[in-house]
């Protein structure tokens, strides 16, 4: 018999444990003995299922004066927990640690594939990649297997790829700073990681720093309620090659951001290597000063898109090597073709169905992936969009109506609306260019090519117009 997905659910959890990776003692960073109240208040507050699918996985990492701390499986799960339980979430957290009580969420690491050592993976390697402020609740890891060798190149990531590699043998050369931007879960963490590990290698006598920008924010705090501001700021100039993630974290933190721009000055005019990841370009980055933004666009930006579906298969073949069964070509195919814009998913889709059929001492063939991911990553179906609920959205987000995105009309707003329109379609849809064009009045191919090129170029300036773009696509997907 196989195990319903409650049943799956908790075998997951053990799995989890036998692998041994990193759910380490949930208590020991439990931010206070209110944890166990909060729980139990969060658990009654939803139903059962709920709560075992998406609240009971959620763990705390620390309390930090008023804000509360915690961490989510995966960056989907943050995310869908953000979207559909955040509010219940924050009642609990008032009711239990009182109505100044402020909630931060973020997701733990992806877990390493089950066959390696758990106990390892997250640990900095020996003298490696240095690590100021060792002591910090939350330090940057460094995951050994982040490396060069272990990325897979293909054309959605080639460019920052190979930017990473020109940086990690040349610091401080012709890419200074070097800006990665990408949605998760698509590898700038990585590459961070990858450059932090090669440059090691190849420069030992250099000082290479790579650092969350979560971990910068908590290292500067701790510095000022420490008074010790000056061995702060001496710590990071002494840097060689600095790798600061997600800096999109810094936005609005106004007097990090002054420490941050002064490093940044003393670093880049020494000559020192500056390598940043954010979730957007750097003019997205709204509530940054202009100076630390063109900062950012001193050197090269590049970005890193959803990999094509060659590149995904590459990926889940180096990932199926360290399985404990072979996984049948069809299953990845399968995997393959239904994660399609989150690396992370993708790898976590494969070690679930691996781990299902180990657990159940089951052959893994395309029925117990179907099994395994109908409930595990619903979402992520390709079910193609219907091109009218793509008109229907874009036309309510621009305030026109699906006759007028259809219509000769090229007045603003609604040009830029249909032309956002179309560069969806191509998005979300497999409809060629003169498809497209048809659904539009009868456009010509090259007018829905024109119209997709202008919106691609203006995401890259236009911070309303990428928001807007991001969160009808989010939505879309999301409503499949
Ligand atoms: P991000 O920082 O953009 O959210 P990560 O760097 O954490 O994404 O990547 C998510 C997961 O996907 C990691 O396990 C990473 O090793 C894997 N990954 C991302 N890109 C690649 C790639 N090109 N080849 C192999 N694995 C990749
Ligand atoms: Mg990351």
């Amino acid at each position: 018999m196989r195990p319903s997905p409650q049943m799956w659910i908790g075998l997951w959890k053990s799995l989890k444990w036998l692998c041994g990776y990193t759910e380490d003692s949930v208590e020991a960073h439990s931010p206070t003995d209110k944890w166990e109240p909060f729980r139990q208040i969060l658990r009654s507050s939803v139903t059962p299922i709920t709560w075992q699918t998406w609240l009971a996985d959620l763990q705390p990492d620390g309390m930090d004066g008023n804000t509360i701390y915690l961490t989510a499986p995966s960056e989907f799960h943050l995310r869908w927990v953000n979207d559909k339980h955040h509010e219940v979430i924050v009642a609990a957290v008032h009711a239990v640690f009182g109505d100044d009580a402020m909630l931060e969420m973020y997701s733990r690491p992806a877990p390493d594939y089950p066959s390696t050592d758990g106990d390892e993976e997250y640990d900095d390697l020996p003298g490696a990649v240095q690590e100021p402020s060792k002591d910090l609740k939350a330090p940057s890891r460094i995951v050994p297997t982040y490396s060069f060798e272990n990325f897979v190149v293909g054309p959605s990531n080639r460019f920052a790829h190979a930017a990473a590699m020109a940086i990690a043998e040349q610091p401080g050369g012709q890419y200074n700073p070097l800006f990665i931007y990408a949605a998760a879960g698509l590898g700038k963490t990585h590459l961070l990681q990858a450059i932090a590990l090669h440059a090691r290698d190849l420069h030992p006598h250099l000082n290479v720093c790579y650092m969350s920008s979560e971990h910068f924010v908590n290292d500067f705090i701790d510095g000022i309620r420490r008074k010790r501001m000056d061995e702060f700021k001496a710590r990071y100039r002494s840097i060689d090659i600095f790798l600061l993630d997600d800096v999109q974290f810094l936005e609005g933190k106004e007097q990090i951001l002054e420490e941050f721009f002064h490093t940044f000055n003393t670093l880049y005019e020494a000559g020192r290597q500056l390598v940043f990841s954010s979730d957007r370009p750097p003019r997205g980055l709204a509530n940054l000063e202009d100076r630390i933004r063109s900062r950012f666009e001193w050197g090269l930006t590049t970005d890193i898109q959803p990999p094509d579906v060659e590149t995904r298969l590459a990926i889940l073949h180096k990932n199926a090597a360290f399985a404990p069964q072979q996984v049948p070509e069809a299953v990845l195919q399968f995997i393959a073709d239904r994660v399609v814009d989150n690396i992370r998913e993708l790898e976590g889709a494969l070690t679930r169905v691996t781990a299902y059929a180990a657990l159940t001492h089951q052959t893994i063939d395309l029925d117990i992936a179907a099994d395994v991911l109908q409930d595990l990553v619903p979402k992520h179906s390709t079910a193609p969009i219907a091109p009218g609920r793509i008109l229907a959205a874009t036309a309510s987000a621009f305030d026109t109506t699906i006759t007028d995105l259809e219509g000769p009309s090229r007045r603003q707003p609604l040009a830029r609306g249909r032309q956002v329109a179309m560069y969806l379609c191509r998005e979300l849809t497999d409809l060629s260019l003169p498809k497209i064009g048809s659904l539009f009045g009868n456009r010509d191919h090259t007018t829905v090519m024109h119209g997709i090129k202008t919106v691609k170029e203006l995401m890259q300036t236009d911070q309303s117009l990428f928001d807007r773009v991001m969160a009808l696509l989010q939505n879309l997907r999301e409503s499949r």
